[in-house]
């Protein structure tokens, strides 16, 4: 049976923390669990870590954990019944001095004072992804008084961007350093920075979780009108990080929803250019959150990506706080298996012209092309440190389903959003070097992965160093 290719990451939320909905996540295909780092405590995420952790290893899976970080997310705060319902044509106003657990139908607190100043008589803020939008009348020194021009419900902490960008918060807050403790303490795997505007936001992030120990990947989430207004900007942004998401909440709402689908296409395909990840978010099967079966449009969305070859597709409320977390999760695989059959997706035309700087680099990118020519060839084993070997090999279309095998758990996990990309178990320490290619066709054969008389190809570097690998072998099970 062909392997899914494409990732899905999975947000835990207050309906999916427990044991036994995590289980059901892991066993249905979730291949990153998302943290975020929005909604919850410290102690929240430090559980849910720890149980997808614990029953991740029960079943045998490489499961990564992704801490989502808040950023300069400018949110309403609560209301005392938890909900209200606005009407077009109300005044409501949002305060910095009103009580954060008190908010009501006319006005509700906000911590952040930026957006006071940030905001003029005329402009338009959009609540919770621009279901709610609120014309800005006046503003004073702790309050914006608006209008209400597109009424609807409104929950505790939901996001309020402006309409065209150009909020002046800087990426990383002091809640964000003090949750980049918290994921280097829980040891996650990767950490997405919010509302980045530019290469040295990521530099910044980058040198605050070295210095807190982590080694997560940081994926940067394209959510800001300045992040794409040109390539520059797009390219600095997707050079700085290990990969970007496509923040389709934020991120359509400040260049408008029209847009976004050209834009999606042009990051994913900006991102593999650059040999970075590349997940594509936010409302993918936005109506199971109430109901168990995708619609039409919602399957084409999520098949759009995985042709347009994203890494990952993303649940976000579907999982965290809807009713059917698990069926989400199904669904998604389902889709991303049936468009994955598409022929086009396994045929690459990538780099074809280009030259190369890096050893690692041409012994991968000579490991897919033989894969992709040679028919004979049924899986592809990349013996690998850090996983950066797997990962440019992922940058090629191919149905060729790539093994890493590695001797640290952190790659195991890390390789998990890596499309086509699979984690086994295999630790070369105590294996004569001689026996270490043939032991690896072997592992595949035992555990089902590879028929006797079918080939891999199997690349390793002779020294156990970060970006050694330098040979290829092309081997044939028997
Ligand atoms: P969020 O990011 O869910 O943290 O807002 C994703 C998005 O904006 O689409
Ligand atoms: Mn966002």
């Amino acid at each position: 049976m062909q392997k899914r290719r494409t990732k899905i990451v999975a947000t835990l939320g207050p309906a999916s923390s427990s044991p036994e909905v995590i289980e059901k996540l892991i066993l249905a295909g979730m291949d990153v669990a998302r943290l975020n780092f929005s909604h919850g405590t410290a102690d929240d995420h430090r559980e849910r870590a720890q149980t997808v952790r614990a029953l991740a290893a029960q079943h045998k899976k490489c499961v990564a954990i992704m801490g989502d970080l808040q950023g300069p997310k400018i949110r309403i705060a609560r209301f005392s019944n938890g909900q209200i319902e606005l009407v077009a044509g109300q005044p409501f106003t949002l305060s910095n001095k009103h009580p954060l657990e008190d908010g009501n139908e006319k006005i509700v607190g906000i911590d952040y004072p930026t957006l006071i100043h940030d905001c003029k008589p005329g402009d338009e803020l959009l609540l919770d992804d621009g279901r709610v939008v609120l014309e800005v009348n006046q503003v004073d020194d702790h309050a914006v008084h608006t209008t209400v021009t597109q009424g609807g419900p409104l929950s505790n902490n939901k996001g309020i961007n402006r309409r065209g960008g150009g909020i002046s918060a800087p990426s990383l807050t002091d809640k964000d350093k003090a949750d980049i403790q918290t994921i280097a303490e829980l040891e996650l795997d990767y950490v997405a920075v919010s509302f980045p505007r530019q290469g040295s936001d990521i530099e910044e992030a980058r040198h605050l979780l070295e210095a807190a120990g982590s080694k997560a990947w940081i994926i940067a989430k394209i959510e800001r009108a300045e992040a794409v207004i040109d390539d520059n900007a797009l390219d600095e942004l997707i050079m700085a990080s290990d990969g970007v998401m496509v923040a389709r909440g934020d991120l359509g709402v400040e260049v408008g929803d029209a847009r976004l689908a050209g834009i999606q296409k042009r990051i994913i395909l900006h991102a593999r250019t650059y040999n970075k990840l590349v997940i594509t978010a936010t409302q993918m099967m936005e109506s199971m959150v109430s109901s168990p079966l995708p619609t039409r449009a919602e399957v084409s969305d999520v098949a759009n990506a995985v042709l347009d070859y994203t890494d990952a597709v993303m649940l976000s409320a579907e999982s965290a706080s809807g009713r059917y977390p698990v069926e989400a999760v199904k669904a998604m695989a389902r889709v991303c298996l049936g468009a994955e059959q598409e022929p086009g997706t396994t045929k690459s035309q990538h780099r074809l012209g280009e030259t190369f700087t890096r050893c690692d680099e041409t012994i991968a990118l000579s490991a897919m092309y033989a894969a992709n020519h040679f028919h004979g060839i049924k899986a592809i084993v990349s013996l690998t440190e850090s996983g950066h070997t797997p990962l440019i090999m992922s940058r090629i279309r191919s149905g060729v389903p790539i093994y890493c095998y590695t001797s640290h758990p952190a790659t195991e996990r890390r390789v998990a959003l890596f499309r086509g990309v699979y984690a086994l178990p295999f630790d070369t320490r105590s294996m004569d070097r001689e026996q270490v290619s043939a032991s690896a066709v072997e592992a595949l054969v035992e555990s089902g992965q590879l028929n006797k008389g079918e080939w891999a190809i199997i690349t390793r570097g002779d020294t156990n160093q970060d970006g050694g690998t330098n040979t290829l072998r092309v081997v044939c099970a028997e």
